[in-house]
């Protein structure tokens, strides 16, 4: 039986069974970033100790939801600790409520913990979000000619105006403008 390929009978005792299984295979270092399986060793441990482990451990868990809907945390639990156990170090880190977030690979994307990562990356965005000039290169909205300044503090937003969005967006490509520019330069 191939490893990449999700078994069978740990579909049968998750729903979330094939998203996470690569993440699992990862971890215990069984494949590499791609799902090609670097560690053949690794991979018959998890195969023989870790797949019945993990099948055991998420059906006993299946009987105490009852039937009343996955509980993501406990199952994320399982996952990581079966991980742990398959891969190399013999160390199975204890959860602390700082620590959560390790959860995180084995839980669907609305049920994750907050990360120090994150905590930092909120900070940055934050003071990066603010006083961005537009990206329309034509944009002549600031005071005395300057672009003007996106309002917006979503990430993805790029211009200043509907209207600047649109001169941006119309055939005449902002590659183009570039080159054009460039082109001006150097002459
Ligand atoms: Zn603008």
């Amino acid at each position: 039986m191939d490893v990449p390929v999700c078994s069978e009978a740990i579909k049968a005792v998750d729903v979330n069974a094939e998203k996470f299984w690569l993440v699992i295979l990862r971890k215990a270092g069984v494949v590499s970033k791609r799902g090609r399986v670097v560690d053949e060793q690794r991979a018959d441990i998890f195969q023989n100790l870790g797949v019945p482990e993990l099948e055991f451990r998420l059906s006993c868990q299946g009987k105490r939801e009852n039937g009343g809907g996955q509980d993501h945390v406990a199952r994320a639990q399982i996952w990581l600790h079966v991980a742990e156990a398959s891969s190399k170090g013999d160390y199975i880190a204890d959860l602390s409520a700082a620590t959560m977030y390790r959860l995180n690979p084995f839980l669907p994307k609305e049920k994750r913990f907050a990360s120090p990562l994150d905590s930092m990356r909120d900070r940055m965005d934050k003071s990066e979000l603010t006083n961005r000039p537009c990206t329309n290169e034509r944009c002549a909205k600031g005071p005395d000619g300057t672009r003007g300044i996106i309002e917006s503090k979503h990430p993805g937003a790029k211009y200043c105006s509907p209207a600047c969005r649109a001169l941006a967006n119309r055939g005449y490509s902002s590659l183009r403008a570039k080159k054009v520019a460039r082109r001006a330069i150097l002459a």
